[in-house]
This record gives C-alpha cells, sequence and structure tokens, in this order.
C-alpha cells in the first residue's frame, strides 16, 4: 500500500474512533424483519426503512420467483442495449399509475436516480435551491451537475422566497431547480410542499421531491405529493423502491417529455444495467398492493403512533416528526453510541444516528416503527427504553 494512503487512513479512522464517530457495522443473520438476529441474538428491529415489512412480505417472494424462473437472476444489459424487459415497462407503468403521473422511469437506486436525474437538466449555467437538510445522494447530484448550489435553511420559506428572487434578479442563472426530501429522515418532518409549489410558480422554478421516506407512509400510501394533492405540480416525482416498496431501486414520476429526456441523457440509465427480473416482478406487485389496500399503511401509523406516545410519556425528546420515524434525541455522541448499544445489549436494535448524518450536538437513536411489529414487541422495546433511559440518566 501507499505509504501517503496508509497514514491517509490510519490517522482519520483513529480520529474517528476517539470522538465516537465511527460506526460499526452489524451483520444480520436472516431476514430483516420486525425483528432480526444480530451475534446470534434475536432483538426487536427498530432500525429499518422497511415500513411496510414488504422486504419479507410471502406474496413478493413468491413473484419474485416466478419471475427468476421465467427470466433468469439478470437483466443482462443496460437498458438501452437490450436490458429492458417487457417486465421493466410494465413497472414503469405502474410508476406513473401510482404517482399519478404521464410516465415514469426506473433506476437502480434512489441514490443513482439523483445522480441521474439532476445532471440530465441542470448545468453549470443553472442554480438548485436545495433545503439544508437534503438527504446525501441529493446533494451529490446537485454537485454532479455542476449548477451553483444555494442552500436555504431547513423547511423555511422566507428563506427559500428569498433566495429564489436574489438568484432570479441576478440574471444569472439559465434555470433554477427547488429541490426537497419529502420526509426528512432523520426528524420525520414533511416537507411545505404547497408553499414551494407557491413560490415555484411565482419564479418559474422547476421543482424535485425525493420522496424516498414518504411513498407508502404518507398520502394514503401513495406518497408526500399526493398528501397534498400535488401531482400535477411538481416536475419531479423521485422516490426509492427500497424503503416502504421493500426491495430496490429508484424512480423519476413526470410529465412524458421529461421521462423521454431521461431515457436518452440520463447516464445510470444509459450506462448500467438494469434491475433484475425478481426484483422488478416484486416491486410492481408491491406497488399494486399498496394501491389495492391501506391495510398496511394504517397498521404502520398505528404502530408509530404507539410507539411515540409510549416513548413521549416516558420523558424522552421524541422532537417534531410529523411520520412514524421517531428520533430520541440525546444530543451528545458519545452518550447516544452508549444508549444505543445498551439498547442492543437488553433487545432493541435502534441505531444511533450522529454527525455527519445529523448536525454536531443532536446525535439520537432513530426508531423506525414497521407495519409488522406487534404490540408485544412494541411494548417490550418501551420497557427496555425505560430502563436504559433511566441507567444513564436520559430520563
Ligand atoms: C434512502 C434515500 C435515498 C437512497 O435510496 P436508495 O434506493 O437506498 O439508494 C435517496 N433519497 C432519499 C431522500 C433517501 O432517504
Amino acid at each position: 500500500m501507499s505509504k501517503i494512503l496508509d497514514t491517509f487512513l490510519n490517522e482519520n479512522l483513529q480520529g474517528l474512533h476517539e470522538q465516537g464517530l465511527y460506526n460499526e457495522i452489524d451483520a444480520v443473520e436472516g431476514a430483516n424483519g420486525p425483528t432480526i438476529k444480530v451475534n446470534g441474538k434475536t432483538l426487536i428491529n427498530l432500525s429499518s426503512n422497511n415500513y411496510l415489512g414488504l422486504a419479507t412480505n410471502e406474496e413478493l417472494k413468491q413473484v419474485a420467483k416466478e419471475a427468476i424462473d421465467q427470466y433468469g437472476v439478470g437483466a443482462g444489459a443496460v437498458r438501452t442495449i437490450n436490458g429492458t424487459l417487457d417486465l421493466h415497462v410494465k413497472l414503469e407503468e405502474k410508476l406513473a399509475e401510482f404517482k399519478g403521473t404521464e410516465s415514469a422511469i426506473s433506476y437502480q437506486s434512489g441514490f443513482n436516480c439523483n445522480m441521474a436525474a439532476i445532471s440530465a437538466v441542470m448545468d453549470k449555467n443553472d442554480a438548485i435551491l436545495s433545503d439544508q437538510l437534503n438527504h446525501a445522494s441529493i446533494i451529490d447530484g446537485c454537485r454532479l451537475s455542476k449548477a451553483k448550489i444555494i442552500a436555504y435553511n431547513h423547511s423555511d420559506m422566507e428563506d427559500l422566497r428569498q433566495k429564489a428572487k436574489d438568484a432570479t434578479e441576478s440574471g444569472l442563472y439559465n434555470k433554477i431547480m427547488v429541490i426537497t426530501d419529502g420526509v426528512f429522515s432523520m426528524d420525520g418532518d414533511i416537507a411545505k410542499l404547497p408553499e414551494i409549489v407557491q413560490i415555484a410558480k411565482e419564479f418559474d422554478l422547476i421543482t424535485y421531491v425525493d420522496d424516498a421516506h414518504g411513498s407508502g407512509v404518507t398520502g394514503k400510501g401513495k406518497g408526500t405529493v399526493k398528501h397534498f394533492g400535488l401531482e400535477k405540480e411538481i416536475d419531479f416525482q423521485i422516490g426509492t423502491l427500497s424503503k416502504a416498496i421493500g426491495v430496490v431501486g429508484g424512480y423519476v414520476a413526470g410529465k412524458k417529455n421529461l421521462i423521454d429526456w431521461l431515457k436518452v441523457r440520463s447516464r445510470p440509465f444509459l450506462f448500467s444495467t438494469a434491475v433484475t427480473p425478481g426484483d422488478v416482478a416484486a416491486i410492481t406487485r408491491a406497488l399494486q398492493m399498496i394501491m389495492d389496500s391501506t391495510e398496511l399503511h394504517d397498521q404502520l401509523w398505528e404502530n408509530g403512533n404507539y410507539l411515540k406516545a409510549g416513548l413521549k410519556k416516558l420523558g424522552f425528546n421524541i422532537g417534531a416528526s410529523e411520520t412514524p420515524i421517531t428520533p430520541c434525541i440525546i444530543g451528545d455522541e458519545k452518550l447516544t453510541q452508549t444508549f444505543s448499544k445498551r439498547l442492543v445489549e437488553e433487545g432493541v436494535y435502534a441505531k444511533a444516528i450522529v454527525f455527519p448524518t445529523v448536525a454536531k450536538g443532536t446525535g439520537r437513536v432513530r426508531n423506525m416503527p414497521i407495519a409488522t411489529h406487534t404490540k408485544a414487541m412494541l411494548d417490550d422495546a418501551l420497557a427496555i427504553y425505560e430502563r436504559v433511559g433511566k441507567e444513564l440518566g436520559v430520563i
């Protein structure tokens, strides 16, 4: 190994360890469900994004198996060569139906969707107004486009309006986009889309909503744009297929001309192989299930509300979440890590989220209840929270 690289790695890793910022990754032994097994121990899992429990859904497993039997395990090529299976076309029709748009395009992940979509329309002569708490993949997608990135204070509509006005009046930019998470994953709050749309109309901004944590969760399962009835107003509806949808992949839903453009100009679509047949078949069925019934959605919210009420009653600071995402804000990074470690020892898998994922001094243990948790599991989790919270002086 290069000496310079070796020194760089050792010094930086040591620094992270010393500050309690090094994240140890646990291997999950078996399925990622309402409970998981780690190091041979079964734990109540409050750390997944598998909101509706679909990652282990029996019907979806069956559909994936059948697709594998019929189509094999791989798509075989990038979409433009001959990797577009009829399954992908059906999936994209289903995504458009799900999102209430003319058309849709699927990608290999939500992350790569943001790499694809932003840089396909924005360039160095443009500007992007980006919420300060936007997801890392949005930030990287913006950087890739080389557009001027103008961050606005989190969900601060006055700040957004002022910055939109300044950017417009500067005359420096050809196009201006406003980009936001639909649901902010670390706090569980919802973007103020009606206000954003209004500001966008005033200044002819391109609107881009990444609803990775909203689809399946808000809008009776159809997401945050639907929650506000703004399907016709948002230009880019982005999402992941790996969270509530339970599988893997990402997508953009929007007008036909936008999707046609992305099919010829977005690089991850053009130069990276498509999602596998088993995945695509499972995703398509999952979307149909979410459209056909709100049963899992309702169960998710019931569990979320139950856990929130329980933690609040115990005296934890659960922030201002508007969704089932339930942070327990501890503050100090090391205490947050210790808290999470003690929870795991007692039987609850709830991960510490610290800087740089959230601001310094706002370390938290984030809880993600899912539809398939039972009340007994949540009661057990609350009892453990109470024990560890008292032990460490958090409550
Ligand atoms: C999780 C997440 C992504 C990434 O999605 P993947 O499909 O896991 O790559 C993108 N954007 C937001 C807002 C997310 O929360």
